[in-house]
């Protein structure tokens, strides 16, 4: 492990040795209206625009100002198999095979496509699993999947909290739960990061546990892609969904993505919304009526495709490749949660709590920092961070976000953006 130092030139020696340290002039830093370079901690909730982006999206828009409606069938980037320029990559992102992997819709979309797939209750077995905090969209959608099948969530939603004292999920509380649910479980839907704490779930574990008292499992990687490596071909999910503006950076409601295991993707019975863009590509300008699914996650998409909202994320997925994959992302992802750990017990000690589980394995980028005395309100603290020129956000009832990102934050940011938290807590 590194030797840190409290001295601002030591952030600068991590960023002379840093070999992502160059993949930063790849993006606009948000300047605010002053026009000044803002500390943006805040890739958790909206990434930061690529220099590329802007470049692939002027090249669509030519291309429709020229081709118009032929733009979906010629040149390189036809707009009908864009997404075949851009699946290998995310697939690489999130562990999968190509064939699983589709870019469509938006999360919460996403989600509810999924359980319409993948959640077929019975009298006797009919329950979800979900987490007490889930993101109130999440919980919104399995509350209406259960509904929509006749069901009664008060008795189908099963959810786990953090024990009592304590802030984030117990990972065995969470096994035991899904054993005791046992034959009434159909479906577990977890976070593989929560949005509020940070913290990383088990996800093979999780997966092994449903699978063991015969209950399928999906996971929700909104604050996994682009943050932490996983393989969720090899560990065996069934299914997962994400959003892609938070830390791959395709800007705001850009596309989402889904995973559908190849153990499901081309069986036929099971139930599906189906739509024009699911048929054969091959005859899909046919225009008959019968489907003729495509053989692989493709085969769940409804309504032909969102182009301009793929087109930076094609760019954001390029600079990942650039920056060496999702690997060397997570390990300077490590070296920066580390330092500003360091730095945090150096400067600011118990004055600041942070949520988000201490070892690795259980975290991302993302801190969830809680002022710890009670006499001063989190919430004017966070202001006052806003004032200064950080960007991070504030998420009721009293943590403040802050996510160091490897493709666009430097070392230098997490030492200033702790020197003017120190400051704000000096003088509160
Ligand atoms: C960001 C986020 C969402 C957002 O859903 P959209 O459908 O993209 O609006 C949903 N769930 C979780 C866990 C999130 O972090």
């Amino acid at each position: 492990m590194t030797e840190f130092t409290t001295d601002a030139s030591f952030a600068s020696e991590l960023d002379a040795a840093d070999p992502l340290a160059a993949i930063r002039s790849e993006f606009v830093i948000p300047t605010g209206e002053n026009g000044e370079e803002s500390i943006y901690l805040v890739g958790n909730s909206l990434g930061a625009m690529s220099k590329l982006a802007r470049e692939y999206i002027d090249i669509e828009l030519d291309r429709w100002a020229t081709l118009g409606v032929e733009g979906h069938f010629e040149g390189d980037t036809a707009w009908s198999r864009y997404q075949d320029l851009m699946v290998d990559q995310m697939a690489a992102v999130v562990g999968a095979n190509a064939d699983e992997v589709v870019l469509m819709n938006s999360l919460t979309v996403n989600l509810h496509m999924m359980m319409i797939s993948f959640y077929q209750p019975t009298p006797q077995r009919h329950k979800i699993l979900i987490e007490a905090h889930a993101f109130p969209s999440d919980h919104f959608a399995v509350e209406s999947q259960i509904h929509q099948r006749g069901f009664d969530p008060a008795n189908s939603m099963v959810v786990v909290s953090p024990r009592e004292g304590e802030d984030t999920l117990n990972q065995q509380g969470i096994l035991d739960a899904i054993a005791e649910a046992g034959s009434e479980l159909a479906l577990v839907l977890l976070p593989g990061v929560q949005y509020y704490t940070g913290q990383v779930m088990d996800m093979p574990a999780i997966t092994r546990a449903g699978h063991d008292v015969g209950a399928l499992v999906g996971f929700d990687l909104a604050h996994v892609v682009g943050n932490i490596p996983v393989q969720l071909h090899d560990w065996d999910i069934d299914f997962a969904a994400w959003c892609t503006y938070k830390y791959l950076n395709s800007g705001p409601g850009g596309i989402g993505g889904v995973f559908v295991n190849r153990r499901h993707v081309n069986d036929q019975s099971l139930p599906k919304l189906i739509g024009w863009w699911g048929t054969n590509k091959s005859t899909r300008f046919e225009m008959t009526t019968e489907f003729d699914a495509i053989e692989t996650a493709e085969s769940w998409q409804v309504s032909c495709t969102s182009v301009l909202s793929k087109v930076p994320l094609r760019a954001s997925l390029d600079i990942v490749d650039k920056a060496g994959g999702i690997q060397a992302m997570r390990a300077k992802s490590e070296l920066q949660i580390q330092y500003m750990d360091f730095l945090l017990e150096a400067f600011l000690g118990d004055k600041i709590q942070n949520l988000t589980p201490k070892p690795l394995a259980e975290r991302g980028c993302q801190f969830a920092l809680r002022v710890a005395d009670p006499a001063i309100n989190g919430q004017d603290v966070f202001e006052e961070l806003r004032a200064q020129g950080v960007s991070l956000d504030w998420r009721y009832p009293d943590v403040i976000r802050v996510a160091p990102v490897p493709l666009y934050n430097s070392f230098t940011d997490i030492y200033r953006f702790v020197q003017i938290l120190k400051g704000i807590m000096d003088n509160p």
